[in-house]
């Protein structure tokens, strides 16, 4: 394109309304406008981004089995009240009615409406499974529309549907989809982690990741181990303590009924504990010779287990028998108390350091040794994440855990029947009977990704694009357009860059250098030429933003084989 009949409104100042870099970029570099809160305009350049990150999600949703089809925005309100999220999405939820009073709504998702679609086009087991995806605008009526693109009112989302006999159809889908995504967002050269999470508004029966893009100004907390792939978001990572603390409730019957230990205080022994176990577990030593041998926690019979089980799968870490146990511990051990509520963890203090742990709940097969409190027992605690310390570990691996901030960029949902049921999306089966198909939902923030990309490659001067994603890949820039010999070479090569099918920019304006370079910084391409006194000598000074090289000057040929 040549830069002087473009619509390509750069800003010295970022706005100031603007909070996040990304933000202030798109607006400085003259990508976006907006036209209301949460409201934009994709000007030539932003849109050029939008349609390299469209290019992108269209191959590889191809390539993973789906269908691009196109269904409306403005959406009958029956259809929302079937499923019955008219009233549950709440105030998002944009309403209107036309001339005769019927209702309709903005879609903000397309469950219903791919739903009612299907379930109206198929009823065989022999024309499933169906996988659909579509790109189109979403409308959500968001409380607070903030950080520019990032959380919009009016925004383009890639959302895919797929619709199964059964569930391990959906189980595949969803793993294509899960693989799709990963591509998708390195493709897109994002740093992102996909994270375990809670289904929200959309609902349904079974697993969901989220995926984040890593970044400060993120609106999530992910939780991610140092050491194993344990990564959840802040929500989920707090539904294993809220089925703990409702847990909490459970009276622990008095341990001396049943072992004479010496008994310690919670205090001394809170260098294992955090103050949920503290204040539900309840701890006792067991001395020899005035050392202490042995701790007996006692707490909640499932909420041990579950831990158990993740204890398990740390190395080394096996079972033991019970003659094994009691000998470790110096200790009788009986499977007394009232079912499903005595549950000792047994942990060795013989040593300065422990030796050799036990933990166990008070059944067969489930105690095991070789517990090591640092990393093991720290796992079997509760995770309060919400209130979540840097001494918090794994509910994994008991290995440390990191806390950082994420944008969900994309999201897969197993639905189950939750919409086939509502909207009656059935089919008949190899035997003639009828069954509710089995779906999954797939959701990506288009324009929230674009916004999330620039935001992790911002500099202090513009958008570093990576190359693929970048508006124009070359920048072609003459020092000066009046210099026929300038001017003439910069012509020359932006035909031929277009010719090689190459995104070329020429500035031909005739602004001052340094006006020129500033912008060039704002509208963000990779590589850059420019234009100057020694064009008489067939050379140019190139720069490769991409690799933080040093402008050097080079030969035509030179460059154009660089390209
Ligand atoms: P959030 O938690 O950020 O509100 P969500 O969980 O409500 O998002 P989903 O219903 O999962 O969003 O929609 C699928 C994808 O659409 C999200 O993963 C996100 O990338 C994108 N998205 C959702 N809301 C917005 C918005 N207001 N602006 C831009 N993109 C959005
Ligand atoms: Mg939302
Ligand atoms: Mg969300
Ligand atoms: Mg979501």
């Amino acid at each position: 394109m040549r830069q002087k009949n473009m619509l390509l409104p750069t800003l010295r100042e970022a706005p100031s309304e603007a909070e996040a870099v990304s933000h202030q970029l798109l607006l400085r570099g003259g990508y976006i406008r907006q036209l209301a809160a949460g409201i934009y305009s994709y000007l030539p350049l932003g849109y050029r981004v939008l349609h390299k990150l469209e290019q992108i999600i269209r191959q590889e949703m191809s390539t993973a089995g789906f269908d691009e089809l196109l269904m409306p925005a403005m959406q009958p309100s029956e259809l929302w009240e079937q499923s019955g999220r008219y009233t549950e999405y709440g105030p998002e939820l944009i309403r209107l009615e036309d001339r005769h009073d019927r209702g309709f709504v903005l879609g903000p998702t397309h469950e219903e409406i791919i739903t009612s679609l299907v379930a109206a086009e198929v009823n065989a087991y022999r024309k499933l499974p169906l996988r659909l995806y579509q790109i189109q605008t979403k409308f959500r009526d968001e409380r607070r529309p903030r950080f520019g693109l990032l959380r919009g009112r009016e925004f383009l989302m890639k959302d895919a549907y797929s619709f199964d006999t059964d569930w391990q159809g959906l189980d595949e889908a969803y793993q294509s989809m899960v693989q799709a995504y990963r591509r998708i967002f390195e493709r897109c050269g994002l740093r992102f982690k996909a994270v375990e999470a809670e289904a929200g508004s959309i609902g349904g029966e079974g697993e969901t990741l989220e995926f984040m893009a890593l970044a400060d100004i993120g609106e999530d907390t992910i939780v991610t181990c140092s050491a194993c792939d344990y990564a959840a978001n802040l929500e989920k990572a707090t539904f294993y303590q809220q089925e703990i603390s409702a847990s909490m409730d459970v009276k622990v019957p008095d341990m001396e009924e049943i072992y004479t230990p010496d008994t310690r205080t919670i205090e001394e022994l809170s260098v294992f504990l955090n103050e949920k176990s503290q204040a539900f577990l309840k701890t006792m030593v067991y001395m020899a010779d005035d050392q202490p041998i042995a701790v007996v926690v006692r707490g909640d019979h499932e909420v041990n287990e579950f831990k158990l089980k993740n204890a398990l799968g740390a190395s080394n870490v096996e079972l033991a028998d019970l003659q094994t146990v009691e000998k470790l511990t110096g200790a009788p051990h009986g499977f007394a108390g009232p079912a499903g509520l005595d549950i000792p963890v047994y942990l060795d203090l013989g040593a300065a350091s422990v030796v050799d742990g036990i933990a166990g709940a008070n059944r067969k097969d489930y105690h095991v040794r070789h517990i090591n409190a640092g990393r093991d027992f720290q796992a079997l605690k509760t995770g309060d994440y919400r209130n979540a310390t840097a001494d918090d570990c794994c509910p994994h691996c008991g290995q440390k855990l990191l806390f950082s901030r994420g944008i969900e960029v994309g999201h897969v949902f197993k639905l189950g029947t939750k919409y086939s049921k509502s909207l009656d999306a059935k089919f008949t089966n190899a035997d003639g009977r009828e069954e509710l198909m089995i779906m999954g939902c797939y959701g990506i923030g288009v324009s929230r990704l674009m916004s999330a990309v620039a935001e992790q490659y911002q500099s202090e001067t513009g958008i570093l694009w990576p190359l693929q994603l970048s508006p124009f890949q070359v920048h072609i820039i003459p020092v000066s357009m009046k210099d026929e010999v300038q001017s003439g070479l910069a012509n020359e090569l932006y035909r031929e860059l277009k010719l090689a099918g190459i995104d070329v920019i020429l500035d031909d304006r005739d602004e001052r250098p340094g006006v020129k370079f500033k912008d060039a910084d704002l509208i963000g391409a990779s590589l850059r030429i420019i234009v100057g006194k020694a064009a008489a000598e067939g050379q140019v000074e190139w720069l490769n933003r991409l690799n933080g090289s040093e402008k050097e000057q080079l030969g035509v040929e030179k460059v154009l084989e660089l390209i």
